[in-house]
This record gives structure tokens, C-alpha cells and sequence, in this order.
């Protein structure tokens, strides 16, 4: 099994064995490509320009797979969460014209290297059907088919979906595909270091300085190139993407059924949040796999209940056998719907990025690669201008935060917390965390299962918000801009780059 950014255990890690890396990262020589994240986005960037004749490193903070590809659902689909109607309304015809062609081709090379390098992920063609259950549904339901059949896909009515329920409408478009994220990317990652890739894992980007090369900071230390990437799902540090870009958690369960009948295709309701069905079969098991109760990062306290409530709704409609796996993982929403990909806004250098993705990452991120290749290169695309990171949508109804938190919470550096008044502060049971006050001044603290208090100032190290507890992944999770921490404050997720800060405790 390899690790994640949570606690809780995905269908998909549980099967992958760790990636061992081939070729040694070399400091002396300057890379003419430095990436740092090892997810569907980095390594699908790093082997095209590799294949291209690209000297590229790879430098993964933790281990292949470790973020969110490791916790996603992985439909390949061009009906995407932000519907049509909504990206022609932000970006014209045109604009959603290319965002389903891009996406298309996105799929199409996945397939491909599937091919190629003859990958055992589980690779199958699907439908996709997106059905509504009010006459309110309904009718967003005909907007959305009328602009995805504008722009270019292959759209029908039907009368019925692949799901154990009934719908007042429903549509089916073609074309879209599943498969299984780790063995692909992984295998990706062989095929990169193959032709003379190299990977570094256990290594964290902390800094990126643009001089005569990009001197690139790491944990492992300094290595130039003239060229870096963010595909670390969201760029560490302060930037304005921060603040287009809004942090998300959704919940995963992967259920066995009694009576074998397991829904083909890929199946999307219309509820607030909605729910997402589709079947894997992992070393000769059949898996359901149901998302859903998704909410902004760091804005549900309980968040054990969106498990039950999942758990709840997978029970009522489907005759299952076993709960085997329940996860939950993060994605970014773009303010006007769509990736910011290219470069990374307010930097000279060529310094670029690949983020903002919705929960369609698995294509966005192959699209990505895409144009970040064309990009690096000096080619043209007819889509750069699209994705360009600095552009500006303002759009209806889209809720910016920025970080509020910061002037009421004192730093603690440096404190002497004594245990026993501050268990008596926060009653917690083993497994619990909580955010208490201590003499005027907040502390986040956890008890682990054997008692032991572990507590860290819950100032978010990347804008100064206030961590929140997430009790489902035992995490402290930034509301703001999405940065997650360990009960002991290491940093689990981007943009923060330091940790929290750890409190002695008597
Ligand atoms: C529950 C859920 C379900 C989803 N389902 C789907 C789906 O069905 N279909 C779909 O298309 N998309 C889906 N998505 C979205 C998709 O999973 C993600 O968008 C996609 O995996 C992002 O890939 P990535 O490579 O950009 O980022 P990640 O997979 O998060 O990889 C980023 C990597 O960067 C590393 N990193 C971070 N900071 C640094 C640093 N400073 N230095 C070095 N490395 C660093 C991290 O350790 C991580 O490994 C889903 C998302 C969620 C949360």
C-alpha cells in the first residue's frame, strides 16, 4: 500500500505497491525541466516532454500518487462537474467547444499510452448519463444537453439510466471512459525514466528562485533548470490563484453488492451536492464506487456524518454486501469553471502551472500535460489563451474568501502549555481534535488513541487563517485556501510550505 494525504484508506492505494525510482537525481547538472508534484498532472507533463527530447525531473514531496490522483473516483469524461451551459456563458461557444475537445483528446491519449506501454488498469469505454429527479432538474438538465451538444458531443435523450431509480429526465453522452489512476501512472512514470526521466520522491519544493537558471529549493537540496512546473495540484506560496481557486473535500465509498448487479457506465445526479456512480473491477473485484457530500474545505465540522450520509444513500439504492473502503480527498474549484493552466501569474521566469480542476482532474491533468508541453516547447495552441492563469472572469456567484482569521489569533511560538489544564479545556476523547483556548490564545489540540496530547499553533502558515479540525481524516484543515496538516502540523496539502507550529506540552 502507499500513503496519502488522509487518514482514511483509498480502493486505489490499498492496490498500489510504492514506486521504486531507476535513474539518480543529479545536482550538478541543470535540467531543462524541473516538476514538482508526482500525480497524473506531473508525471503525464513530464514524460511528454521527456518524449520529446526534454531533460525533466520530477520531484515528488512525498511518494507517486500521494495526492489527490490517489483518493480520486477516475471517470474519464467530457461531461464535466462544471456543466456546459455554464462554461459557454463564462466563455462563448468557441470557449466550450475547445474545453470538450480537449478533453476528448485527453482521453484519447490516455488510451493510448494505455496501449503503448500496454498498462493493466482496467481501462474500459463507458456512457456517461446525467439524470434528473425534479421538474427544477429538469430543466437545467435540457440547458446543460442543449449547450453539450453545442459543443460537440455526442448527447441523446433516454428514458432510463444505469442506476436503480427512477428519473424524470435523463441524458446519455458517449465517449467517455474509467480505468484504475495508480497502475497508470505509475507505469507512465516507468515509461518516463525509460527514456531517461528521473524521479525524486521524499523530496518537498520549498522555494523557486528565477536567476540566470530556476535555482529550485528542496528538501533533498538545490537543483537548477531552465524551466519548473507547479503540478502540485495547487501552487505552494502566495498568489493570486489562491484566491481564483477554492478548496473542496468530497467522500468516497467502494461497496461489494450481494446480488452482483453492479451499475455499468458512469451516472451523475443533479442534487446539491450531487452524487457520482460508476463500477471497477481491481484484481478480479467488482467495485461500486459512490461520491459525493461534497463541501467546501474545512466547513463541516462533522465531517464522520458526510461518510454516514453517503453510506446512507449507497445502502438505500444498492443491495450491498460489504463497505470494503471509504475515503475522502480535495480538489480546487475555479472561480469561472475552468483550469488555470500556463503561467504562473506575478513570475518573470518561465515558471508554470496546471491547477484549478474541478473533480476532473484525471482529464484536465492529461490536458494539461498537454499544453504545458506546447507551451514549453514554444509551440502554438489554440488554447493557451483559454487556460491562461491571469486571466480575468469576474462571474456571477462566484463567493470570494480572503483569509479573515488572521488578526484574532496570537502567535503561541514558544509557549509551555501545561496537559492537564489543557485536557480539562477541551474534554477530548482519544481520536478527537479540537481548537481550545488557553489564557486568552488558541491552541489546536489532538489526543491520540493512547492519550497523548499532541498540539500546534492553528495558524495556517500559508495566509494566517484558522485551521479547522477534520475528524474523518484526523487533519487540521485550512478553510481559506485549503492547506492540511498533521496532528503533529507536517504539511499534507499545498499551498502551505511549512508546517505548524508544534507546542511543548508539560
Ligand atoms: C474524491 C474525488 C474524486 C475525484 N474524482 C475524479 C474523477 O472521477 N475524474 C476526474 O477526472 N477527476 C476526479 N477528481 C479530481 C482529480 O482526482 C484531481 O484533480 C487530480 O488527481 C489532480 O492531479 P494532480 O496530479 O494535479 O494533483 P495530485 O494528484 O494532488 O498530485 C500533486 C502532487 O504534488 C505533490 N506536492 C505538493 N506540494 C509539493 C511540493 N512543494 N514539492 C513537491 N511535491 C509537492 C503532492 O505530494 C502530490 O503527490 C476527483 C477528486 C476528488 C477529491
Amino acid at each position: 500500500m502507499i500513503q496519502r494525504d488522509a487518514h482514511t484508506i483509498s480502493l486505489w492505494q490499498d492496490h498500489a505497491g510504492g514506486y521504486n525510482t531507476i535513474n539518480k537525481a543529479d545536482r550538478g547538472k541543470t535540467y531543462d525541466v524541473i516538476i514538482a508534484g508526482g500525480g497524473i498532472t506531473g508525471i503525464t507533463t513530464a514524460f511528454l516532454l521527456q518524449n520529446a527530447g526534454r531533460n525533466c525531473l520530477v520531484v515528488e514531496a512525498a511518494n507517486l500518487g500521494y495526492g489527490a490522483t490517489g483518493g480520486t473516483t477516475a471517470h474519464l469524461n467530457t461531461l464535466l462537474d462544471v456543466p456546459y451551459d455554464t462554461i459557454q456563458r463564462n466563455f462563448g461557444k468557441e470557449g466550450a467547444r475547445q474545453i470538450r475537445e480537449a478533453t476528448a483528446e485527453a482521453i484519447q491519449l490516455i488510451k493510448h499510452h494505455i496501449d503503448r506501454f500496454d498498462i493493466r488498469c482496467g481501462f474500459e469505454y463507458a456512457d456517461a448519463y446525467m439524470f434528473a429527479q425534479t421538474e427544477r432538474e429538469a430543466a437545467a438538465l435540457k440547458d446543460i444537453a442543449e449547450a453539450t451538444l453545442m459543443a460537440g458531443a455526442d448527447v441523446s435523450g433516454v428514458d432510463k439510466v444505469p442506476l436503480p431509480l427512477g428519473a424524470k429526465k435523463a441524458i446519455k453522452v458517449t465517449g467517455q471512459a474509467k480505468f484504475s489512476p495508480l497502475p497508470y501512472v505509475q507505469r507512465l512514470a516507468t515509461a518516463f525514466e525509460h527514456i531517461g526521466g528521473t524521479i525524486l520522491q521524499q523530496s518537498r519544493v520549498t522555494a523557486v528562485q528565477d536567476k540566470e537558471t530556476i535555482l529550485v529549493i528542496t528538501t533533498q537540496g538545490p537543483f537548477h533548470c531552465r524551466q519548473f512546473v507547479y503540478a502540485t495540484h495547487i501552487p505552494p506560496g502566495v498568489n493570486l490563484l489562491h484566491l481564483r481557486c477554492v478548496p473542496y473535500r468530497s467522500y468516497v465509498v467502494a461497496a461489494t453488492l450481494a446480488d452482483n448487479n453492479y451499475p455499468e457506465d458512469l451516472s451523475y445526479d443533479m442534487q446539491q451536492p450531487f452524487h457520482y456512480y460508476r463500477t471497477q473491477m481491481v484484481e478480479g473485484q467488482r467495485y461500486l464506487i459512490v461520491g459525493g457530500e461534497d463541501h467546501q474545505t474545512g466547513h463541516q465540522e462533522n465531517t464522520e456524518n458526510c461518510f454516514r450520509k453517503l453510506e446512507a444513500h449507497v445502502r438505500e439504492l444498492f443491495n450491498v454486501e460489504d463497505i470494503r473502503y471509504r475515503w475522502s480527498a480535495q480538489y480546487y474549484e475555479p472561480a469561472d469553471g475552468i483550469p488555470y493552466i500556463g503561467r504562473l501569474p506575478g513570475q518573470t521566469g518561465e515558471i508554470y502551472v496546471a491547477t484549478g480542476f474541478s473533480g476532473n482532474g484525471m482529464v484536465y491533468g492529461t490536458v494539461s500535460a498537454l499544453l504545458l508541453k506546447r507551451l514549453l516547447l514554444g509551440l502554438h495552441s489554440d488554447y493557451i489563451k483559454l487556460f491562461d492563469p491571469s486571466r480575468i472572469k469576474p462571474v456571477a456567484g462566484f463567493n470570494t474568501f480572503v483569509p479573515h482569521n488572521a488578526d484574532v489569533v496570537k502567535q503561541l511560538a514558544s509557549r509551555l502549555f501545561p496537559a492537564e489544564k489543557l485536557e480539562q479545556l477541551a474534554g477530548l476523547a482519544p481520536g478527537e481534535g479540537k481548537l481550545v483556548n488557553y489564557e486568552g490564545s488558541k491552541v489546536a489540540l489532538y489526543k491520540d488513541e493512547q492519550g497523548g496530547l499532541h498540539a500546534v499553533d492553528p495558524v495556517c502558515t500559508h495566509l494566517g487563517c484558522e485551521v479547522h479540525w477534520n475528524q474523518a481524516e484526523k487533519s487540521w484543515d485550512c478553510p481559506c485556501h485549503g492547506a492540511r496538516y498533521s496532528v503533529d502540523g507536517q504539511v499534507l496539502n499545498a499551498p502551505a510550505g511549512k508546517g505548524l507550529d508544534p507546542h511543548d506540552i508539560k
